[in-house]
């Protein structure tokens, strides 16, 4: 696509060689170790917090107002370095730049290691003091969000000595799933291919060749299934023994840890999965419509990322200009300003979409902490698939976008809450494009769209959560073996998918990254929490009128300073962990579905 935009990032830097780098880092470090003194007070203050809180609350506050301004700077450095990698994964450069910044970002994490203690350890009064500061009172949410932690907190050395140890222990497992994944060769028809190319081929048209690469894949994962296993073996039993050393006072269940960082109650958890449980037959009616469609008995692993097949005058290809128009008109259906929004953040040149050489994978929004600028970042090839990516994107950086404004500890929301924005975009285009379809072949191929979305998160999604609850429950017992893991990950898909597809990808532990991430556990449902609560918030359009955009923005101001029950109680009088709020998206879902079923 000729007239993609590459992102212009010099009004941040002028390059890597800036000076205000070298000065930020300077100043952050210089800070770092003026802070020193105040976190050692507060660490004495520990040792016998009811007698001597109030005396160490000026330092509290101070230390958390600085590692907060220190953090914004080192972040928009972290953030240019990312997209100068993100354009050439060779950029050495920036790749040290950002290790630099990340060993700041460590010993920083160090230093607040005490304030977290106090935080969670003092008592209402001293909270209250703390928070007469006004600049400590925006960051109540965090505050009283970390203090539902108090019973599982360690002491001050426990807590630096697990920090310290998770670098070379727990995230380096993490690491060497990714190093691996980086030099992985997977044979494909006779070529050899990376994994992220090999992984690109299953989103094609070409069904042979999917199936090539999908056999490739799994292929080249199962050469490392033993070291995949240990990798697995080793995450979750750090994380087991962690959980049970902060259990002294009350278990630390993992699905707890889970809630507490989605900002979600496991009660909401529940009702999401045991409704999703009760509806997964839509998801697959979606995959023996996609079948039908593609004109095979039943779909295979490797067809569920397949584009529409390709029916009379759809298929069309989108010049770049005329994907941002698209969005832009979907957008301003709901507000005149959201379109705005888009033609500002194509005119900035704050999207980089053009193809380069050693350009990374994937798409994403970021944003500079400082200037408060949102950046997305994807290759636009010109398909209906990649203007709903940048539909999504988009609605990611409009959310951060109408955030601008607030200080930014109020800013910070959970992955569950991160994924409505980018949904509600993705919603809003595709019921654009469907109602501007001229004939059903088009409408067609919107609404596969629809089911593809449908399987995934009805099916594939629960599929990863169950296939973790349970090795997670197994590996309380022993390490688990490659062939369990497979045995595991085909039970998960039995229930799931049912028989919904040809045969289960029993591999999959080993070829979805998301299983390694050392940061974060259950990284997968916060999707389909996302994609449903964004369904659940987009039908209220027609409640609202004209009021509706309103509201939503609203809702979008408050995801950083409240939790996910709180805020829908707030603006649309739910309850989120009922099942009924639930079921309300899920009826939206199966009317696509059964629209698409028309269609085939
Ligand atoms: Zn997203």
């Amino acid at each position: 696509m000729n007239d993609c935009t590459t992102w212009d990032n010099s009004q941040i830097f002028t390059s890597l060689n800036d000076p205000k780098i070298e000065n930020t880092l300077k100043l952050a470090r210089e800070k770092s170790v003026a802070l020193t003194a105040d976190a050692n007070l507060v660490a004495e203050c520990l040792t016998d917090l009811r007698a001597k809180e109030i005396e160490a609350i000026p330092a509290v506050q101070n230390i958390l107002k600085e590692c907060q301004s220190i953090g914004i700077e080192l972040m928009t450095v972290s953030t240019y370095c990312n997209c100068l990698v993100s354009v050439d994964a060779k950029n050495e450069a920036a790749k040290q730049l950002l290790a630099t910044v990340s060993k700041i970002f460590t010993e920083l994490g160090k230093l607040s290691t005490p304030v977290d203690l106090f935080i969670t350890g003092a008592s209402e009064t001293a909270i209250t003091l703390l928070k007469k500061d006004s600049e400590i009172l925006d960051m109540s949410f965090e505050i009283d969000h970390n203090r539902q932690l108090r019973d599982f907190m360690l002491n001050n050395s426990e807590e630096k000595l697990t920090k310290g140890l998770a670098e070379d222990g727990l995230h380096a497992w993490g690491k060497l799933y990714f190093t691996l994944a980086g030099n992985l060769e997977c044979n494909v028809d006779g070529e050899t291919l990376g994994f992220a190319n090999a992984s690109s081929l299953l989103r094609q048209g070409d069904r042979p060749k999917r199936e090539a690469a999908w056999k490739g894949i799994n292929a080249a994962w199962e050469v490392h299934s033993e070291t995949v296993a240990s990798i697995l073996n080793s995450l979750n039993g750090w994380r087991l023994e962690e959980n049970q050393f902060r259990s002294s006072i009350k278990e630390f269940h993992y699905l707890d840890k889970s809630c507490h960082q989605s900002h979600i109650t496991r009660k909401t958890l529940n009702s999401l999965m045991e409704t999703t449980f009760e509806n997964r037959q839509v998801g697959q009616r979606a995959h023996g419509a996609m079948a039908k469609a593609l004109g095979i008995k039943t779909l295979a692993p490797w067809d569920i990322l397949s584009p529409a097949p390709k029916r009379g005058t759809a298929g069309k290809s989108y010049s770049f200009s005329e994907a941002i128009d698209t969005i832009a008109e979907a957008y301003s259906g709901l507000a005149p300003e959201m379109g705005e929004f888009v033609h500002m953040m194509h005119k900035k040149n704050w999207i980089d979409a053009k193809e380069t050489e050693a350009r990374s994978p994937g798409a994403y929004c970021t944003g500079f902490a400082k200037q408060r600028e949102p950046r997305v970042f994807m290759t636009f090839d010109g398909s209906m698939g990649n203007v709903i990516t940048l539909a999504h994107e988009l609605g990611h950086a409009y959310h951060s976008w109408v955030m601008r404004d607030m200080p930014i500890s109020k800013t910070h929301y959970a992955m569950t809450t991160a994924e409505t924005a980018s949904i509600f975009g993705e919603t809003l285009v595709r019921d654009f494009l469907f109602e501007k379809c001229q004939n059903d072949d088009q409408k067609f191929e919107i609404a596969w769209q629809d089911a593809e979305s449908a399987g995934a998160m009805l099916c594939n999604i629960p599929a990863r959560f169950e296939f973790e609850k349970s090795m997670i429950e197994k590996r309380k017992e022993r390490p688990l073996s490659p062939s369990e893991l497979k045995e595991q990950m085909g039970q998960a898909w039995k229930l799931w998918y049912g028989d919904s597809l040809s045969q289960y990808d029993e591999m999959y532990w080993a070829s979805k990254l998301h299983f390694s991430i050392s940061q974060l556990g259950f990284y997968n449902y916060p999707y389909l929490f996302g994609y449903l609560f964004s369904l659940g918030i987009y039908a209220q359009r027609e409640n609202f009128g004209d009021d509706f955009n309103q509201l939503y923005i609203k809702i979008l101001r408050d995801t950083g300073s409240m939790n996910a029950v709180d805020l829908i109680k707030k603006h649309l009088s739910k309850s989120i962990e009922e099942k009924e709020f639930w079921q309300g998206s899920l009826d939206i879902v199966e009317k696509s579905v059964a629209r698409f079923e028309r269609l085939v």
